[in-house]
């Protein structure tokens, strides 16, 4: 028998109809396209050009180290702000590629990927009202990150080149109007995903003197720093005179070492917000894997020929996927850095981006990700997809086999 109490059904919405029981900031985001794309490939099982991960092997001494921490029972929580030897790795490998000088003792967290020191670091500086300057198009994401930490993002548009060989770039007086009284960090993210910029010194001058006239701090995703073509040059932010206090530096080990779900990142800054950033990385995860950090101490011993060769494959891999691109009709921008290939699908006459994409997923068997994900208002990026080209040449070969088939046969379904 029904007792009265079971009567009342649960009501998913109260009386002014909001929501009982999912959070307001929940409701603001949708899921990861870039990890549904991923979803989607194993479903149709297309080729994934869509999520960066590689489809190659680690290197074998990153595995081994792994094997040899578990099997000497490195097994229990680290330290919860990094194994002390990752952390010396750290900074001695930042002093070698960039000549910065970090104290690993005060200046460093390890956080399960740089997506946790990423979220970690918004939620220690910033307070709800702040607002936060965001280039678009932007690694997905971001958007969510700004609404977890309760700060609001303005965007200042990177602007397609107009010969696709050429340079993405900003408008000085956008990004000036963009920085006021609330801003409190601009996040930097160079080599960028997903254009493939490398913002050059002088950009990054500019934005320091944004920051130091305004007060706000730079928080610079770098996770792409070793993959870099054509003589471009990674320049730290912290490097630049003026913002060693000014700046957090989040890397990790997923893409400068292929391990992309180990899940160990990092952020480097002054002493007073590492502690601020260490008490909130504390309390949402307590430590990234004990063992994956013991072998990202031998990562991080790796020569300086293994980021060269590191570097030279990725090229190759670019040159590999993009005149395939281009003769099958894309309008394809040549990166400078990080391994995403962004495109104009003017070409293909669709609708948008969500529908190309869909049709590439499905008919053709190639998983990219729609342009929309990369920008707060999605009919910005309605024509264009991100190719991610991570992957082995056997893997690159297939997938120009089946986009050849664009070419041949133009859509049915447009629109
Ligand atoms: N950075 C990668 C991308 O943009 C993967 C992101 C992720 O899924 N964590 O595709």
């Amino acid at each position: 028998m029904r007792t009265a109490v079971l009567r009342f059904a649960l009501m998913a919405h109260d009386r002014v109809g909001r929501k009982r029981f999912t959070s307001e900031k929940s409701e603001r985001f949708s899921e990861s396209v870039i990890r549904e794309m991923t979803r989607q490939a194993m479903l149709y099982d297309a080729i994934n050009l869509a999520q960066g991960f590689p489809d190659f092997a680690a290197p074998q001494e990153l595995k081994h180290a792994a094997q040899q921490a578990i099997a000497a029972d490195l097994n229990q929580y680290a330290i919860t702000w990094g194994a002390k030897n990752l952390r010396d790795a750290i900074a001695h490998r930042m002093s070698v590629a960039q000549g910065l000088q970090v104290d690993p003792e005060t200046e460093i967290t390890v956080c399960c990927g740089s997506t946790e020191a990423m979220i970690a670091s918004l939620m220690a500086v910033t307070n709800a009202r702040d607002e936060i300057v965001i280039f678009e198009p932007f690694y997905e994401n971001y958007g969510p990150d700004a609404i977890l930490s309760g700060a609001r993002p303005r965007f200042v548009k990177l602007h397609p080149p107009a010969d696709p060989d050429g340079e993405w770039t900003f408008d000085e007086q956008e990004l000036r109007a963009a920085f006021c009284g609330r801003t409190k960090a601009i996040i930097v993210n160079t080599p960028n995903n997903p254009t493939g910029k490398v913002f050059s010194r002088a950009e990054l001058e500019l934005i320091r003197d944004l920051c130091v006239k305004h007060n706000a701090l730079a928080i610079t995703d770098e996770i792409y720093e070793h993959i870099l073509y054509d003589g471009a040059e990674h320049v730290s932010m912290a490097r630049i005179e003026g913002m060693r206090e000014r700046t957090i530096t989040i890397n990790g080990l997923s893409k400068t070492y292929s391990v992309t779900g180990w899940r160990v990142g990092w952020a480097v800054a002054p002493a007073s917000l590492s502690g601020a950033i260490r008490k909130v990385h504390d309390f949402l995860t307590v430590g990234a894997a004990a063992p994956l950090q013991e072998a990202g101490v031998a990562a991080l011993a790796s020569p300086q020929g293994y980021y060269r060769r590191l570097a030279e494959d990725y090229r190759a891999r670019r040159d590999r996927l993009l005149p395939t691109l281009r003769e099958v009709g894309f309008r394809a921008f040549l990166p400078r850095g990080a391994y995403y290939i962004m495109t104009d699908i003017g070409s293909f006459g669709f609708a948008d981006d969500a529908s190309f994409a869909s049709h590439l997923v499905r008919d053709i068997g190639v998983a990219v990700v729609p342009g929309s994900s990369f920008y707060s208002n999605p009919a910005d990026g309605a024509h264009q997809v991100r190719f991610a080209f991570c992957k082995r040449s056997s893997t690159l070969d297939k997938a120009a086999t089946r986009l050849m088939k664009l070419r041949a046969a133009p859509p049915q379904a447009q629109g």
